[in-house]
C-alpha cells in the first residue's frame, strides 16, 4: 500500500467545548522548559506548580504497606471511611469546621473536586465570580459547563485588596457563586478574617455559595493566621463548598488525592458524577493519604520553613532590581511582582509589550522559566515559583537580573 503522508483533519469531529477552553498554560510552558532540558540547554524553571520535595516516608510506607496487603480494589465512590474520617478529624482541628463523612467526597485531586463542582453547580446562563488573579483552571472549568466567568480583578488594588463595594458591583440576579483561593496561588495572599467576612456577607445577602479552594493552607509565613470562610458561622459554613487536598502539604501532587466538603445534597451530586467518570480515587493513595491527615507533621514544618528561606530571598532579590515591584507573599510558594515598568523595552528588533512577551525574554535570553501572568488574568505581573533548591533559586534570579540590566542598556 502507498504510504500516503496526508494527515487527516480530525477538527470537525472536536466538541464545540473543547475549542471554548485553552491548554493549563503552566502545563504549556513546563513542557516547553523540558523540551529545551532534553535538547542539553541548563534551563532552570520558575514556572512549576508543586513541592520540589520528596513525599515524606511515613506515606510512602502506608502505600507500600497498602499494596502488600492487597488493598489493590475499587473502593467507594466518594472515598473510603476511614479516609473521609480523618478529613472531618482535619477540618475539626485545623480549621474548627464540623464535617460528617457523609458531607466528604475525595476526588483525583483537589482539581478534579473543583471540576465536579462545576459539573453539578453551573449550568448556561450562570455566572460564577472568580478573583484575579486567578488559578489557570478556575475559569476554563466555569466555561465547559456553558456559564460565565466573571473576573473581578484584584491586581488594581494595594496587595490584593477586595474592596467590598467594587465586588458587590459584579453581582447580577445571574450570579450564583463567589470563588476564592487562600492562600492563592499566584499571588501568595492570604485573606484575613475581615475580607473574609465580607465576602461572606455579600453571599449570604444575594443567596450566592462560596467555593474555597484552600489547597495551600499549609504553606504560611511570619505566623500568618489562616481562616477558613466556613468557620466564620453556620450561615456561611451553609453556603460554602470547601476544597482542600494532600497535594502542596505533603507533597504528593502525583498520588492524586484531593476533597471538597460541604453540604450533603452538593457532596451527594458530586458523587454520583464522579461515579460515571472515575468511580472512586485510586485505592493506595487514599490510604497513603490517611497516613499523611493522621501521622507526624513534622515534615509539613520542614517543608513550610524552607520555603519562608527561599521566599525571603527571592523577595529581596526582586525588590533590588528598578522597575519590578513585588508584594510580599503570606502562604503558598510564589512570587508575583509586576514588571509591567518594563514593558517597552527594546532587545534586538524586538520590543516587550506584555507578560508573555517578558516571559519569552527571559527563557530565551537566560533559560529562565516563568509564567507569564496572563495565565492568572493580570498581564501585568508574571509568577516565579519557589519550589526548587535555593541553588537553582540563586543561579535563577542572577540570570534574570542581569537580563533585565540588559535591557535597560538598550532602552
Ligand atoms: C495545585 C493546585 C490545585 C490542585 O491540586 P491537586 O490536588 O494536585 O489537583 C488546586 N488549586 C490550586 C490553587 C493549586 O495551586
Amino acid at each position: 500500500m502507498q504510504q500516503e503522508t496526508l494527515e487527516m483533519d480530525y477538527d470537525h469531529f472536536l466538541a464545540r467545548r473543547v475549542k471554548a477552553i485553552k491548554t493549563s498554560a503552566t502545563i504549556a510552558i513546563n513542557e516547553k522548559a523540558t523540551r529545551m532540558r532534553a535538547r542539553g540547554v541548563d534551563v532552570i524553571s520558575f514556572a512549576v506548580g508543586e513541592p520540589d520535595f520528596d513525599t515524606p516516608q511515613n506515606i510512602k510506607k502506608a502505600a507500600v504497606e497498602a499494596i502488600e496487603s492487597g488493598f489493590t480494589k475499587y473502593t467507594a465512590v466518594a472515598g473510603i471511611v476511614e479516609l473521609k474520617e480523618a478529613i472531618a478529624e482535619k477540618f475539626h482541628n485545623d480549621n474548627g469546621l464540623a464535617y460528617k463523612p457523609a458531607q466528604i467526597s475525595v476526588a483525583c485531586g483537589a482539581k478534579h473536586a473543583l471540576y465536579n463542582i462545576a459539573q453539578v453547580l453551573w449550568d448556561k446562563g450562570d455566572e460564577v465570580i472568580i478573583l484575579a488573579p486567578y488559578w489557570v483552571s478556575y475559569t476554563d472549568q466555569v466555561i465547559l459547563t456553558g456559564a460565565t466567568p466573571v473576573i473581578f480583578d484584584t491586581s488594581k488594588f494595594k496587595n490584593f485588596a477586595i474592596p467590598r463595594d467594587e465586588l458587590k458591583a459584579l453581582i447580577t440576579p445571574r450570579t450564583r457563586a463567589i470563588l476564592i483561593n487562600s492562600p492563592s496561588n499566584p499571588t501568595g495572599k492570604v485573606y484575613n478574617r475581615s475580607e473574609l467576612e465580607s465576602i461572606a456577607q455579600l453571599a449570604v445577602e444575594n443567596d450566592l455559595l462560596i467555593i474555597s479552594d484552600e489547597i495551600y493552607e499549609k504553606i504560611l509565613y511570619d505566623g500568618t493566621e489562616f481562616v477558613s470562610i466556613a468557620a466564620l458561622g453556620n450561615e456561611i459554613q451553609q453556603r460554602t463548598i470547601t476544597v482542600n487536598g494532600v497535594s502542596k502539604a505533603y507533597a504528593m501532587t502525583g498520588w492524586r488525592i484531593g476533597y471538597a466538603a460541604g453540604p450533603e445534597k452538593i457532596i451527594q451530586a458530586m458523587n454520583k458524577i464522579q461515579g460515571q467518570a472515575t468511580s472512586a480515587p485510586n485505592s493506595i493513595a487514599q490510604k497513603a493519604s490517611i497516613a499523611a491527615l493522621c501521622g507526624p507533621q513534622a515534615q509539613v514544618d520542614i517543608m513550610r520553613r524552607e520555603y519562608q528561606k527561599r521566599r525571603d530571598y527571592i523577595i529581596n532579590e526582586l525588590n533590588t532590581i528598578e522597575g519590578i515591584d513585588c508584594n510580599i507573599p503570606s502562604g503558598a510558594f510564589y512570587a508575583y511582582p509586576n514588571v509591567s515598568k518594563l514593558y517597552g523595552s527594546k532587545y534586538g528588533d524586538q520590543v516587550i509589550t506584555d507578560s508573555v512577551g517578558f516571559c519569552a525574554y527571559i527563557l530565551d535570553e537566560t533559560q529562565v522559566a516563568l509564567v507569564p501572568g496572563l495565565a492568572f488574568g493580570t498581564d501585568d505581573f508574571v509568577r516565579i515559583s519557589y519550589a526548587t533548591s535555593m541553588e537553582n533559586i540563586k543561579t535563577g534570579m542572577g540570570r534574570i537580573k542581569r537580563a533585565i540590566e540588559k535591557l535597560k542598556g538598550e532602552k
